[in-house]
């Protein structure tokens, strides 16, 4: 996870629901240019390329620290996203892109999605 900011991804307005991703800014504060409500910085930061395709929640689930994500897995869920095969490996692997939520050393919230990549996302509010 990253320790500092760098430039947000994009930004995104919560009141009107437009996004600007052309605003290159840090730690500032980002006015949107509809509704003057202060925007939410969007940071993403690429976990797995769909490159793994059907393969990503079992990759996920091996190879990441389910812990520092919150997730208490039983041995059953385990079981199941270790095997595209099984009946529930998609509904378990919901569950965990609902589920899973990262706090790091500044208190940034980071979630999971999936959007073909698998991404950590982190919304931010600048106060400044
Ligand atoms: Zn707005």
């Amino acid at each position: 996870m990253k320790n500092e900011y760098y430039m947000a991804d994009y930004y995104h307005c919560n009141n009107c629901d437009n996004y600007a991703d052309d605003i290159i800014s840090e730690k500032e504060k980002v006015i949107c240019e509809n509704c003057d409500e202060t925007m939410i910085a969007v940071f993403s930061e690429l976990l797995l390329s769909d490159f793994h395709g059907i393969y990503i929640p079992k990759v996920f689930v091996e190879s990441f620290d389910l812990e520092k994500w919150n997730l208490k897995l039983d041995k059953e869920e385990k079981e199941i996203l270790n095997n595209p095969e099984n009946e529930s490996y998609w509904d378990s692997w919901n569950d965990v892109l609902n589920n899973a939520e990262l706090i790091d050393k500044d208190k940034n919230k980071y979630f999971l999605h999936q959007d073909g990549d698998l991404f950590a996302k982190c919304y931010v509010e600048f106060k400044g």
